[in-house]
């Protein structure tokens, strides 16, 4: 069967001399892995090696979603990525690569999520080349972790952050303390916060960006790294491992 779609590649790996085996993620189809045959030949198929990050429309076949899909068609569309982005500052990129890393090890097969499509496509976009300042750096921490939320969120693992996850008391601003746990997937107010080991303190503001995505659009570099911290132990907690690329976003 021949499936057409938009697709961004999130992962491209040499697969033999001429061959790669790459995975997009796809609008209508989700994340697909498949065969690139000939991708590396010098007439390749694809007008050459399918790179991360590219996008374009695709045509592929699969004979059965238990084996690799193959690649027939690959025709770029308006880039995902500035180029300079790949050769300019590496912690734009890390951050890109993130980004790509999470949607392949958190989707699955075969299960489509256009709005995220559409996020990542977005997130990948909106990253300029060159040397980030500090204030792009923040800028593009907030992006992703905005990106990191909506993923959580479409794959239905959002943790819980209006809320105490104990005894439902909605997040406010006035309360005095306020705590993260891994195992309680979410906030924990003061008085709960006794049975949670695991608890993490958070600032109110850092709180107060994970309860509610206006403040995270507006908030400093302090309590960005903050959600970005309990959004990579989070993460790790999901997938019962840290993320390759998640050392280098908050150590740089
Ligand atoms: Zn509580």
């Amino acid at each position: 069967m021949l499936t057409n779609d938009c697709a961004i590649c999130v992962r491209a790996i040499d697969y033999s001399e001429t061959s790669q085996v790459v995975t997009f993620f796809t609008r209508r189809t989700g994340k697909v892995t498949m065969i690139a045959k000939g991708a590396k030949r010098q007439r390749s198929p694809f007008g050459g090696p399918v790179e991360i990050f590219s996008y374009g429309s695709i045509v592929f076949s699969d004979s059965g979603r238990d084996k690799l899909a193959t690649l027939v068609e690959f025709e770029p569309l308006a880039g995902t990525l500035n180029t300079s982005v790949l050769t300019g500052d590496i912690f734009i990129l890390n951050c890109c690569l993130f980004a790509a890393e999470l949607v392949n090890v958190l989707t699955k097969d075969y299960d489509p999520h256009p709005g995220l499509f559409d996020g990542l496509l977005k997130f990948l976009r909106d990253v300029t080349g060159g040397k980030a300042t500090p204030a792009a750096r923040t800028a593009l921490l907030t992006q992703l972790a905005l990106f990191q939320l909506r993923l959580l969120r479409e794959i239905g693992l959002s943790p819980v952050l209006e809320h105490c996850v104990n005894c439902k008391n909605p997040f406010s601003t006035r309360w005095h303390e306020v705590y993260f746990s891994i195992t309680a997937k979410g906030l924990i107010c003061r008085d709960c916060q006794g049975p949670f080991p695991d608890r993490i303190g958070l600032t109110l503001q850092a709180a107060r960006c994970l309860a509610d995505i206006k403040s995270l659009t507006s908030a400093g570099e302090p309590q960005i790294r903050q959600v970005e911290d309990i959004l990579i132990r989070y993460i790790t907690d999901v997938l019962g491992r840290p993320p390759k690329m998640a050392k280098y976003i908050l150590n740089s």
